[in-house]
């Protein structure tokens, strides 16, 4: 098995640094995102301290939450010879490949998902105030999200000479898809919308920007990191759909995610379609040309080139059109070239009736792209725009000081 990661990280619309960081080590396996706080860089200090100390205690062998204790040990050293750093903290949200899937390692309110058969599982729980309130059912998830103190947490590396980690294996399978986030993104972007992009996009790469464009689109109220993670060259095994992913809580139910997109009445993305049209394999042409006279030769290859220009041709570009009542994207010219027309690259969730007058009327007409990637942030951008249309409650409160509650409030403290 191998894992194939890209990462994406914006300083969002308000905050002034980014104090995240991320690691991607391929060579050792290892993922990770930290989000930094303490003011005057200090956030990105310690969020970096601590990867790096992570990536060193991985590197030389060492297990996962005695990994995380060291760069735990890291930050709180680092602030202790500085007093410009004091009171700095990080989150960590580690990810490291095993013998069967990866180990998770966390603290602090990043999160680590899954998405499986498109279909997205929270790995980790928020070591925060709010998610306290919750689980107490003092809160619902909504008002969570828009509670003043959301950002509070009440676990993170560098505040304690000691600290307590979430660990746990999760089992991968081929096809499988991991995202290591800061609050930054999942307070800006509902699991509706991420498990749409993840489960879209086919590239990690695209995949990241995508999920920190969303964050931005939405306001970007604080640093956004985001780390996707393929699973890639491992065996097919059935760790199918209705099975729930283990939690790595060491206490406490599994936590499935609500996976529905905000609205589940059709499939998102239809399967690829296949290059049909494509010219002929070198060694059928090859074949072919031992049977025809040699004069025919000259014609036969100037044919195929013009046929292979041709078709070549008529795929290049995407373009998007209201086509019965769907917003459909397709690969290819308008009104084909030659007799080869466009073909339905997918047809997306979004119904004539989702749009403003405005975007309708830009649809009657084709609208083209140069790439996939284009199309797809076009149909995204509807997407999220009819989702805060017809959304009441996508106002967010001005976004606080991320604080650490005091350890000597063990109310505030999940329970373990
Ligand atoms: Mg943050």
């Amino acid at each position: 098995m191998k894992l194939a990661g890209a990462a994406a990280s914006d300083v969002g619309r308000v905050r002034s640094g980014n104090e995240d960081s991320f690691l991607i080590d391929e060579r050792l396996q290892l993922f990770a995102v930290a989000d930094g706080m303490g003011g005057h860089q200090a956030g990105e200090v310690a969020s970096a301290t601590a990867l790096e100390a992570l990536r060193a205690a991985i590197a030389s062998g060492t297990s996962m939450v005695r990994s995380i204790e060291l760069a735990n040990d890291a930050v709180v050293t680092r602030a202790a010879d500085d007093t410009a750093l004091v009171g700095m903290g990080t989150t960590l949200t580690v990810a490291s490949m095993s013998p069967t899937g990866i180990t998770i390692g966390h603290v602090g309110d990043s999160r680590a998902y899954l998405l499986r058969n498109n279909t997205l599982y929270r790995l980790t729980e928020d070591h925060s105030l709010v998610e306290a309130l919750v689980r107490d059912g003092r809160l619902t998830p909504e008002q969570a999200q828009l509670h003043p103190q959301r950002s509070v947490i009440t676990r993170a590396l560098g505040i304690d000479a000691s600290v307590q980690v979430d660990h746990g294996d999760i089992a991968l399978t081929s096809g499988d898809r991991v995202l290591l986030c800061s609050d930054g993104l999942t307070t800006m972007v509902r699991d509706g919308a991420l498990q749409r992009i993840l489960a879209t996009t086919e590239n990690p790469e695209d995949a990241a920007n995508l999920l920190v464009d969303a964050a931005n689109d939405a306001g970007g109220d604080d640093n956004i990191t985001a780390v996707v993670i393929d699973v890639i060259e491992a065996p097919d095994r059935l760790l199918g759909a209705p099975t729930p992913v283990p939690n790595v809580q060491t206490t406490g139910t599994p936590t499935k995610t609500n996976t529905q997109p905000e609205r589940s009445t059709k499939s998102v993305r239809a399967p690829r379609v296949t290059e049909a049209r494509a010219p002929r394999a070198p060694g059928a042409t090859g074949r072919v040309i031992g049977r025809i006279a040699l004069w025919a030769l000259p014609i036969v290859v100037l044919l195929t080139i013009s046929f292979g220009i041709t078709v070549w041709y008529s795929k290049q570009g995407y373009f998007a059109q209201l086509a019965n009542n769907t917003v459909t994207v397709y690969r290819g010219v308008p009104g084909g070239v030659l007799g080869l027309g466009p073909e339905v690259e997918y047809r997306s969730a979004l119904q004539s009736s989702d749009l403003t007058e405005a975007q309708r009327s830009e649809l009657q007409k084709p609208k083209r792209f140069s790439t996939r990637l284009a199309a797809d942030r076009y149909i995204l951008r509807l997407e999220l725009d009819h989702d805060q249309r017809t959304t009441p409650t996508t106002t967010f409160l001005p976004t606080t000081t991320t604080t650490v509650a005091p350890s000597t409030t063990p109310a505030t403290t999940s329970p373990q």
